[in-house]
């Protein structure tokens, strides 16, 4: 398609996008700068609200005051099975069978027990590779998880570093990395999208080369879940998780995924923390001695779920369903498409771009975010545009992170952000 910067085309893309309704689902915020609706890019930090998020919660509280404990077995939603009401949408999401994924807990908390499971380092084989530019939690938890085990994250953690003066990670090498450990490499575990650089990963290629060398290969989705087209079954990653209030919209700090491919279920000698949630359901009364897992992923759940922790992502995840990944995905090309246009287009009197977006040009490399290098203006330019009245992010050192959100954001939008960025 032939984009072009004005505020005529921006308008016919949205009354050609067949998922401009979705808009009207959620709450924006007003900026606190002009006082008027903000121009929202932050989805990939915080989701906005699904407006069915109140009538949905609301269920719950009527259901408790009327029932109390009853409500486990005789709520509308029984509590008991809460987290079933997740488990044919969370499948269709992540592409995954519904034995595989459970939603418990929250990301970190995740990462961590099926690191348990899927970290395992003898004296040979023991390094955990991640990306030189992680998510900070994840460098914690890679690094504790090695000192647990008695390694020097110094030696056991790899972290894979851009060429010099590049942005991002070349594909291949990457998979030259995993190759050259080899047989030292006991875990890989990557974003499917880097947080700083929007970079997306080919997670098929990683996995097939993780597996290779006898390693075993998961990925952190945050950035992935709700955003990208998932295959991980079909993949063969051995365990993934993400959290539910970025691209997902679930609120904040709300309930988490974790899948476990299904060759681990019922494996009677993996190592696991366990606990009663994740006790095979039908005996689980019975409260008696000795671990007997539920099938698949929901074997690690540890505790009951967190009902009201878990609503929001009920609202969510139906209008993710009913839109479905594949339309989602379709719009966000696009939409990034045009941001990445009108940016591109934005050139100084020599005819030098004004502004480095060091996402990756490739759709195939990216979701929907393009972060946008900020050498020279530092933090002034996020200011401007901030008291503009848009929501967008910035991370040290010099990025501006903007995520044009297929299921909210409009062409019009994004149109209306680069016509501020233009005016610095
Ligand atoms: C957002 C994010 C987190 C946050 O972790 P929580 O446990 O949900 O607080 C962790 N890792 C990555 C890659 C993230 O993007």
């Amino acid at each position: 398609m032939t984009f072009e910067n004005t505020l005529a085309f921006a308008q016919k893309l949205d009354s050609e996008d067949k998922l401009a309704k979705y808009r009207n689902e959620f709450h924006f915020p007003n900026s606190m700068h002009t006082g008027k609706p903000a121009l929202y890019f932050t989805g990939n930090s915080l989701g906005l609200m699904p407006k069915r998020v109140k009538e949905y919660m609301d269920i719950e509280l009527d259901d408790w005051a009327k029932f109390g404990v009853e409500g486990h077995f005789h709520a509308r939603n029984p509590w008991f099975h809460y987290h079933k009401f997740f488990t044919e949408k969370a499948a269709r999401l992540v592409g995954a069978k519904p034995a595989e994924v459970v939603m418990m807990n929250n990301l970190t908390v995740n990462l961590h027990l099926m690191m348990v499971s899927f970290y395992r380092p003898t004296e040979k084989r023991f390094k955990i590779m991640i990306e030189g530019c992680a998510f900070p939690s994840d460098q914690y938890a890679v690094a504790s998880q090695a000192r647990l085990h008695g390694f020097n994250p110094e030696k056991a953690v790899i972290e894979l570093v851009p060429r010099e003066g590049e942005h991002t990670l070349r594909p291949e090498d990457i998979l030259a990395k995993i190759e050259e450990h080899g047989d030292e490499l006991a875990l890989v575990m990557l974003g499917g999208v880097n947080y700083y650089t929007g970079q997306a990963f080919d997670m098929k290629a990683i996995t097939e080369a993780g597996h290779v060398v006898g390693a075993f290969v998961g990925f952190d989705l945050a950035h992935a879940a709700g955003n990208l087209l998932l295959k991980l079954h079909d993949w063969g990653v051995d365990f993934a998780v993400w959290c539910t209030y970025k691209y997902l919209n679930s609120g904040p700090g709300s309930v988490s995924g974790a899948f476990v491919h299904e060759r681990h279920s019922g494996l009677k000698d993996i190592p696991r923390f366990e606990g009663w949630w994740g006790y095979d359901e039908e005996n689980r009364f019975k409260m008696t001695k000795g671990f007997v897992p539920m099938e698949g992923a929901p074997a690690w759940q540890l505790s009951n779920a967190p009902v009201f922790n878990m609503v929001a992502h009920k609202a969510s995840l139906d209008l993710f369903d009913e839109v479905g990944m594949q339309a989602l995905r379709a719009k966000s090309d696009l939409l990034t498409a045009y941001m990445e246009f009108l940016i591109n287009g934005l050139v100084d009197e020599n005819g030098n771009k004004r502004f480095e977006i060091i996402t990756p040009a490739d759709q195939k490399q990216r979701g929907a975010q393009l972060s946008i290098l900020s050498l020279s203006e530092g933090k002034k330019l996020f200011d401007f545009i901030t008291e503009k009245g848009i929501i967008a992010d910035w991370r040290n050192p010099n990025v501006i992170r903007v995520a044009p959100v297929p299921m909210y954001n409009s062409f019009k939008d994004v149109y209306e952000f680069v016509q501020i960025l233009d005016s610095y």
